[in-house]
């Protein structure tokens, strides 16, 4: 028998715990929960370890046994994965934790962490004979997806509100995308994806958490920071939450690392920063709920964060009890002169949703929650260049020399 390229096993329902095949196309369970996949991590450790995977080229796929893609001729692939840990010295000693550490996801094809998802996504949606694939978007997942799907040749349905990050829409229709504009929320987009797929068959929903392999490229942030920290986890990880799939990603990683015994000890605590203008998860982890209420009326710069009830917000509640973290809610003017501050004192021009994690750090420095000797590490999710209505430019004029 020839070597497996994945140990993926079966899917496991995230709320009522039934099984499913994974070798099928699969959406959410009957009790419209979403499905998680599992691996055989016997298998794992049989088939590979961390020293194999340190001779393996630098993408996200040098973790293939525990992705979900069946054979590695199906991989459809940007290069993405692997991006820098970066020691942020100087914005760190500004914020009262000089041992801060930013993962810049804004360096992955279509500039932000979504061509993990999209990646994983598409490469596990064709393997299983998916021609067409439908979602919502707050705006840079249909960038990646609609990408992923041309370079695999796959037809794409996008639709994101019309407030979305300008530069997402010409991503998507410059990729072939069938793209819909919608005047509201992530949520009517998603309405509208549900109404338009009755019409066609075919078509898989990709929506967030409504298939269960974007979850799988999200890991890979996870999988790649113990990695890049000498196969060991940070004290805290500080993550900005819209629907949330990068936390459930993260922690999930860690905790199939924990069980290979690649890692050790406690898991690092984790922390979800929301905008104040949209903060259901901050507002159910306060009053110490399992589940958010929609959020009325959502409305920041963050865009990407404008997410009135994330799906797997019982997932990501749970992460945030189970390590001890927090959830955090910070203003735009907060999380704009973060943003400002940062890359005057890094170089580093991260995207508002990023930005929103390092105002988050500060109110948990004043608040006591993080000590100043605490291992922090930050979540910038993409690059500053999709957002520049965000970044006012000062300009000299000749006459003032
Ligand atoms: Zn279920």
């Amino acid at each position: 028998m020839p070597t497996p390229y994945s140990a993926l096993s079966h899917l496991d329902c995230a709320r009522c715990g039934a099984r499913h095949d994974a070798d099928q196309v699969q959406g959410t369970c009957s009790c419209g929960s979403p499905l998680l996949a599992r691996y055989d991590l016997r298998l794992v450790a049989d088939l590979v370890s961390p020293r194999d995977i340190a001779g393996r080229p630098a993408d996200l796929w040098r973790y293939h046994e525990l992705l979900p893609v069946r054979q590695a001729g199906h991989v459809v692939s940007l290069g993405e994965g692997m991006t820098p840990l970066l020691p942020m010295p100087k914005a760190g000693q500004a914020l009262g934790v000089p041992d801060l550490l930013m993962k810049d996801e804004g360096m992955l094809p279509t500039g932000t962490f979504k061509a993990r998802g999209a990646a994983v996504g598409v490469s596990r949606a064709a393997e299983l004979g998916v021609a067409a694939i439908a979602m919502p978007t707050n705006g840079n997942a249909g960038a990646a997806w609609s990408a992923y799907a041309a370079r695999a040749g796959m037809a794409s349905l996008i639709a994101m509100p019309v407030g979305a990050p300008p530069v997402t829409r010409a991503e998507c229709a410059m990729a072939g995308a069938e793209l819909h504009l919608v005047d509201g929320s992530i949520a009517d987009a998603g309405q509208l994806v549900a109404k338009v797929l009755q019409q066609r068959p075919g078509y898989q929903n990709v929506a967030t958490l409504k298939e269960p392999y974007r979850i799988e490229g999200k890991k890979t942030m996870g999988l790649e920071i113990a990695e890049q920290l000498g196969w060991r986890m940070p004290g805290v990880i500080v993550y900005p939450a819209g629907g949330g799939v990068g936390i459930i990603g993260i922690y999930k990683a860690l905790r199939e690392l924990l069980e290979l015994g690649w890692v050790a000890g406690d898991l690092p605590r984790l922390v979800a920063v929301q905008p104040a203008g949209c903060a259901p998860v901050v507002k159910a982890f306060e009053a110490g709920a399992t589940e958010t209420e929609p959020w009325p009326d959502p409305k920041t710069v963050a865009f990407g964060l404008t997410v009135p009830k994330p799906l797997g917000d019982f997932l990501i509640l749970d992460a945030l009890y189970a390590t001890g973290g927090t959830a955090v809610s910070v203003t735009d003017e907060e999380l704009l002169a973060e943003q400002r501050a940062v890359v005057r004192l890094e170089g580093t021009l991260i995207c508002p949703e990023g930005a929103a994690c390092f105002a988050a750090i500060r109110q948990l420095r004043e608040s006591g929650w993080l000590s100043p000797a605490e291992e922090v590490v930050v979540l910038n999710t993409g690059t500053g260049l999709i957002y520049p209505e965000t970044m006012p430019a000062q300009v000299f004029e000749p006459s003032a020399i």
